[in-house]
């Protein structure tokens, strides 16, 4: 399907936090649904075909990705609780090609990696040039659960005696020159953080309590979280305002529809790979005589 690039461009803009910007998150709607032009119903069905479109595209851009071997692409999801950064993980990687995409999921950490400084574990898990590497969660961990949880900072053993504002800006600073590294050496970044509203949550997880199959989905700890919603809420403007930079910006995804952010996930990534104006690698001439060579070899064999 042809693509208004505009329309699309402009679309992807209004998600995208502009550097320098301070995040205020109720001016984001989380259940924003194609605005007032389109009714809901139209809405997600314009989606759903998006999806699939975008799906298609992102392949292509990947395969060239692959081809290309300059680039690699890095993926970040941060989000509360039950926001649908499995799902959207899942939806977004149908069609791509396993072998050229990695998925790293970063739990709590263990002592070793607690004993390093705290984008050690971070950087192991990067992705090669060519390859797309998707972080469910990520060292933005390190200014969100351990802002809201400084006693989680005990075991670093840090030098820095008070855990202030300085401390949380100095952890910004590293962040944008990590990122600022990566993308000076060929790793682009896309950052979305899917932003759920709290009443969808208390829904999501009364369903994950209530449906056998997804029980495993919650834990007694997520309620506990729940209650934090506010300090949450704080660590993430404060994030965002000074992480979303020129060099790798941040999107904010509406989530209560599963629908429209898988949607703009998957269109955002193709627009960025698509953006690199990557190409199949062409060989040099001797290689290519050497393929002529060998395509005359095949067609005389017996
Ligand atoms: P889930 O993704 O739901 O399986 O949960 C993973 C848990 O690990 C979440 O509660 C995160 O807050 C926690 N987590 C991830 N990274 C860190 C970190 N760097 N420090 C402390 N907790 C973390
Ligand atoms: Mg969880």
């Amino acid at each position: 399907m042809a693509k208004d690039h505009d329309r699309l461009d402009k679309l992807h803009r209004r998600f995208e936090v502009k550097p320098g910007t301070k995040v205020k998150l109720k001016n984001f709607d989380p259940g924003w649904a194609g605005g007032d032009e389109l009714p809901k119903k139209v809405a997600r069905t314009v989606a759903d075909a998006e999806l699939t479109d975008d799906v298609s595209d992102l392949a292509k851009a990947q395969e060239l990705l692959y081809a290309d071997r300059s680039r690699a692409l890095l993926v970040i999801f941060q989000a509360l609780d039950a926001a649908g950064k499995d799902g959207t993980i899942k939806h977004v990687m149908t069609g791509l090609n396993p072998q050229g995409v990695s998925v790293s999921s970063f739990k709590v950490p263990s002592v070793e990696e607690i004993s390093h400084t705290f984008l050690w574990r971070y950087t192991q898990h990067l992705p090669e040039r060519g390859m797309i590497g998707i972080f469910n969660r990520s060292y933005y961990e390190e200014v969100l659960v351990v802002r809201v949880h400084p006693e989680y900072l005990a075991p670093q053993k840090l030098p820095a005696k008070k855990f202030d504002d300085t401390f949380w800006r100095e952890r910004y600073e590293d962040i944008n020159a990590y990122e600022r590294h990566l993308v000076r050496n060929g790793t682009e970044i896309v950052k979305f953080f899917l932003h759920i509203s709290k009443e969808e949550q208390k829904k999501r997880f009364l369903e994950r309590i209530d449906t056998p199959e997804k029980n495993w989905k919650f834990s007694a700890a997520d309620l506990k979280e729940r209650k934090l919603w506010d300090d949450y809420e704080r660590a993430f403007e404060d994030a965002l305002t000074a992480t979303s930079t020129k060099e790798a910006s941040w999107h904010i995804i509406p989530a209560d529809n599963k629908w429209m952010m898988r949607a703009l996930v998957a269109s955002i990534l193709a627009a960025k790979i698509q953006s690199l104006k990557l190409k199949h690698p062409e060989l040099p001439k001797d290689e290519k005589a050497k393929l002529a060579a060998a395509k005359e070899e095949l067609l005389r064999e017996k």
